[in-house]
């Protein structure tokens, strides 16, 4: 029994929810509340952080889910790594260390389809970057014009002081607003024009982003050295992150895809032929023969139509088929009838019943009561297999 979902709650999961889950969870609200997109969120972003970092580690999700918050602090487990840290352990580029003297990475996160990531496909994505400025080279002005800062003398920072209490003072120090804490700047004349002695310019950058066949949600696509330039740092990279959208008919489950499908009891008693559209637009005819009967809940396979392998595209997953039988509505056959259908039907096993028994109704169970048998449950089972669909079958 799960005490707390504080954690659970910061990155919108069940408490059941599975590695997978957590991960996606925190990639989604990560890049949603990264200081570089959402800078009054920064609280957020820590917490968010925290959260995964607890949940995303077996054991601390264990000590997490029967001590909470509590537990994780007197196990000394809390607060281990920066935000910053487990953003960019789980965003960063190729899993090298970010270098000294490399600009920070960005990442974006582009939503694509199912059918995009069976078929492959080329997305066009605008960036605005910093680019060393082409007029001036980031030099920022006029070769050799550079001249110390009066305001701050060169030091790159402004000094100023603060009386906090009787006898007590206290020095703030802030960086120089003239020279933007560089120490040296351009006169009017000589500074750059193009980019007013920024050094860098922005400019509107296209990547195209190639998606290949196979591709996994939340999978990373680096463009090394595509992050903003600065001058006497090399630039750092642009990450793209795939975000797989929920597709009507097909669920991915690693390499093979799942749906479902609904047949009528005859189709289920006697065969029935159907057809299922591809992702890449083919019809699929599947049969079940005469005699071969398919229950509610069954689940069958076609090979190789599920997703293809990512660097392997001929070779594919499989495709689960998951059925739904449905049955005919009350009173569809009229009573005098029924004894044929009866003939048919693999025999019933008859009761006896003795005077020391007790006949009930049976009544309809409401929807409300039903779930809140459910959710006391142990452990879910897909709404498909409903519980007790049994007894109905005994009387
Ligand atoms: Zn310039
Ligand atoms: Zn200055």
């Amino acid at each position: 029994m799960v005490h707390e979902t504080g954690f659970y709650d910061l990155l919108g999961v069940d408490p059941k929810a599975s590695p997978e889950e957590i991960k996606k969870a925190y990639r989604k609200l990560a890049l949603k509340y990264h200081p570089d997109k959402n800078p009054s969120e920064g609280d957020r972003f820590k917490h968010i952080s925290q959260a995964y970092e607890v949940l995303s580690d077996p054991n601390k999700r264990d000590l997490y889910d029967q001590g909470g918050e509590q537990a994780i602090k007197e196990g000394g487990m809390g607060g281990g790594s920066s935000p910053m840290d487990i953003f960019n352990m789980f965003f960063g580029g190729g899993g090298r260390m970010q270098r000294e003297r490399k600009g920070k990475n960005i990442v974006h996160q582009i939503g694509v389809t199912l059918e995009e990531l069976y078929n492959g496909s080329t997305r066009k994505l605008g960036l605005q970057k910093n680019i060393i400025c082409e007029k001036c080279e980031g030099y920022g002005g006029k070769k050799g014009a550079l001249e110390k800062c009066s305001n701050c003398k060169g030091r790159g920072v402004q000094v100023r002081v603060q009386q906090i209490g009787p006898g007590m003072i206290q020095q703030i120090q802030s960086m120089c607003p003239d020279c933007q804490g560089q120490g040296e700047k351009f006169n009017s004349k000589d500074r750059c024009k193009n980019c007013s002695g920024h050094k860098v310019e922005r400019k509107k950058k296209i990547l195209e982003v190639h998606i290949d066949k196979g591709m996994k949600d939340g999978q990373k696509i680096p463009f090394n050295g595509e992050g903003d330039q600065e001058p006497g740092l090399e630039p750092g990279d642009v990450i793209i992150v795939l975000d797989q959208k929920e597709h009507p008919v097909f669920q991915r489950q690693e390499d093979n895809l799942i749906t479902k499908m609904n047949i009528k009891l005859v189709e289920a008693l006697c065969g029935f032929k159907k057809t299922i559209q591809t992702l890449d637009n083919r019809m699929l005819v599947i049969s079940s023969q005469p005699g071969e009967v398919i229950k509610d809940g069954d689940v069958k396979c076609v090979l190789n139509e599920g997703m293809p392998i990512y660097r392997d595209p001929c070779d594919r997953g499989q495709l689960f088929i998951k059925f739904k039988v449905e049955f005919p509505e009350k009173d569809w056959l009229p009573e005098h009838l029924m004894f044929q259908l009866e003939r048919l039907l693999p025999e019933r096993e008859d009761v006896m019943v003795t005077d020391d028994m007790e006949e009930v109704d049976l009544h309809e169970v409401d929807e409300q009561t039903q779930q809140r048998n459910h959710s006391g449950e142990a452990y879910e089972e897909d709404e498909d297999h409903p519980r007790g669909g049994v007894q109905c079958q005994t009387q």
